[in-house]
C-alpha cells in the first residue's frame, strides 16, 4: 500500500493544463515588484525614480534575518516608487519599473565554473542573494529554512513535487521540463543541511513525472529517492507530506518540520536554488499556471515577477463571460482578489478563475452533525466547533480546542452538506486570538516600563 496520511479529501482535480508545456509569456511593458514577497520584513528600496537599471540587479535590501532582496525582472528605467494592489489583499509598496525592451542582465549574474565544490555557508549566501522565498505558495525565506540551530539537526529532506491543489499545474510542468535541475537543486539543499537521506514526493496522478525523474536519478546517479503518493488533498501540505513519506509527526505549533529532523522544499524553489549557486541567478520569473472554467484557453506561462494577473489572463484567451471570481493559487487555498492588477510574486504558483457555478456562491445552512468536517480535518480537529465558537466571539474557547493549528487546508468547508463556510470562521477567529495575544504583550510590556 502506497504512503499517506490521515484526514484529507478528494476535490475534482480539474488539471486542464496538464499536457500545456510552460510557455515564455511576452516581456511585459511595465513590471510592477512589490517589496513584500515573502514571510518577514519587507525589503527597503535600493532605487530611487529614474534610476536605470539590468535585469537581476538588486533593487530592495533584506529588511532584517527573516527578509530577502529583491531584484529587477527587465532593464529599464524605475518609474515611481509607491504603494500598490498585492496578492496579499492589500497595498504594498512596490517599485515599477518600465522595461526598455533590451532585457540585460545585469553584469554580476555570472556562472561559477565551481559551483559543485561550494560550502554549506556559500550556498546560504547565494540563495539569500538570489531573494529566494518558498515558491509552493508558503513564501517563507529559504535562506532561514536552510539555516537551523544546531540542536534540531536535519537528517531528511524532503522534495515536495505533491501539487494537490485542484487546477495548479506549474509544479508538474517543471518536473517534466527541468528534471536536472530539481534534482541538482535538491542535491545542494541536502548539502546544505547535511541531510542523509533526500526524497521527491509525487502525486501519482502525475505518472509521467514520477518516471521523467526516476530515469534522471538513474541517468544523473543522484541519492535521491522518488516516491509515489496517492491522490489526496492536502498532501503537498508539509506535514502530510513529512507524514506521507517518513511516518514522523511534526508537533502542533509552534513545532516545525525541524523538530522531527525534516525539511521540505518545493520543486519550483529546487531550480531556483540551482540558478542562484551555479549561475548567481536571482528569482526574476516562474513558472505560472492559469487555468480554471473561466478562462478561455488555460495555459502554463513562465512569467516575469511583477507582471500584472490581467497579463497572464489575456495570454490564456481571456475570461469567459460568466467568470466570477479571481484567485491567486487554487480554489482550495487560494486567496480571491478584488483587482486583476495585482502583479505575479515569487509564491505565485497558479491563477484560477473560477465561473458562478464554480464560485461556491450559496447561502449557509445549519450545521446537521454530520461529523464530516471532522473525519477529513487532516490536523484532527473540531472544525464544527471551532468555527461556532469564533462566529460567537468566543475566541478563548475556539484556542482551547486548536483554532490555531488550523492550516487553512479549505478540507472542512469543501465538504460541507450545510455548505458552511467553516475555514472563513476559523479564520477570523484565528486573526482574533492573535490579535488579543499582541495586544495582551503590549499591556504588558507597556506596564512593565
Ligand atoms: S479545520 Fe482547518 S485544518 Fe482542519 S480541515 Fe478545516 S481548514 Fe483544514
Ligand atoms: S460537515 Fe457541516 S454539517 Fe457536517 S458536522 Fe461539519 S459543519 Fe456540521
Amino acid at each position: 500500500m502506497k504512503k499517506t496520511f490521515r484526514g484529507g479529501t478528494h476535490p475534482p482535480e480539474w488539471k486542464l493544463t496538464a499536457e500545456q508545456p510552460g510557455e515564455k509569456l511576452k516581456l511585459p511593458e511595465k513590471v510592477y515588484v512589490p517589496i513584500l514577497q515573502h514571510i518577514g520584513a519587507p525589503a527597503i528600496p535600493l532605487v530611487k525614480k529614474g534610476d536605470e537599471v539590468k535585469k537581476g540587479q538588486p533593487i530592495a535590501d533584506p529588511g532584517g534575518f527573516v527578509s530577502v532582496p529583491v531584484h529587477s525582472p527587465v532593464s529599464g528605467k524605475v518609474v515611481s516608487i509607491g504603494t500598490y494592489p498585492h496578492a496579499f489583499g492589500r497595498d504594498v509598496e512596490t517599485i515599477t519599473i518600465e522595461s526598455d525592451g533590451a532585457d540585460e542582465w545585469h553584469e554580476n549574474i555570472k556562472e561559477d565554473a565551481d559551483w559543485e565544490s561550494v560550502d554549506a555557508k556559500t550556498i546560504r549566501e547565494r540563495v539569500r542573494n538570489a531573494g529566494l522565498a518558498g515558491m509552493g505558495g508558503a513564501a517563507f525565506p529559504t535562506h532561514v529554512k536552510l539555516s537551523p540551530p544546531e540542536e534540531k539537526p536535519i537528517n531528511t529532506v524532503i522534495i515536495n513535487g505533491a501539487e494537490c491543489e485542484p487546477y495548479l499545474t506549474s509544479d508538474h510542468r517543471l518536473m517534466l521540463e527541468k528534471p536536472a535541475e530539481i534534482l541538482a537543486g535538491a542535491q545542494i539543499v541536502s548539502k546544505a543541511v547535511g541531510a542523509k537521506r533526500t526524497f521527491v514526493g509525487i502525486e501519482d496522478n502525475k505518472p509521467d513525472a514520477v518516471s521523467v525523474l526516476k530515469k534522471a536519478v538513474k541517468d544523473g546517479k543522484f541519492d535521491i529517492k522518488v516516491v509515489s503518493l496517492p491522490v489526496k488533498y492536502p498532501q503537498g501540505a508539509e506535514k502530510q507530506l513529512i507524514n506521507a513519506i517518513t511516518g514522523r509527526e511534526v508537533p502542533p505549533p509552534p513545532g516545525l518540520p525541524m523538530d522531527v529532523g525534516c525539511l521540505v522544499q518545493n520543486v519550483g524553489s529546487c531550480v531556483a536554488i540551482y540558478n542562484a549557486v551555479r549561475f548567481n541567478k536571482p528569482l526574476i520569473e516562474r513558472y505560472v499556471t492559469v487555468s480554471g472554467h473561466a478562462v478561455n484557453n488555460p495555459v502554463n506561462l513562465i512569467a516575469r515577477i511583477g507582471t500584472p494577473f490581467s497579463e497572464l489572463v489575456e495570454a490564456a484567451g481571456g475570461y469567459t463571460k460568466d467568470a466570477a471570481k479571481l484567485l491567486n493559487g487554487g480554489p482550495m487555498m487560494g486567496s480571491a482578489q478584488w483587482t486583476d492588477m495585482v502583479p505575479v510574486i515569487k509564491g505565485t504558483s497558479g491563477i484560477v478563475v473560477l465561473n458562478k457555478e464554480e464560485a461556491y456562491i450559496s447561502d449557509e445552512q445549519p450545521c446537521i452533525c454530520c461529523g464530516r468536517c471532522i473525519s477529513v480535518c487532516p490536523v484532527f480537529l473540531l472544525p464544527t466547533n471551532i468555527a461556532r465558537l469564533a462566529e460567537f466571539e468566543r475566541f478563548e474557547d475556539a484556542e482551547n480546542l486548536g483554532a490555531l493549528e488550523c492550516m487553512e487546508c479549505g478540507s472542512c468547508t469543501y465538504v460541507c452538506p450545510s455548505k458552511r463556510n467553516l475555514v472563513h470562521h476559523i479564520r477570523f477567529g484565528k486573526t482574533s486570538i492573535m490579535a488579543l495575544k499582541k495586544k495582551e504583550a503590549q499591556q504588558t510590556k507597556s506596564k512593565g516600563a
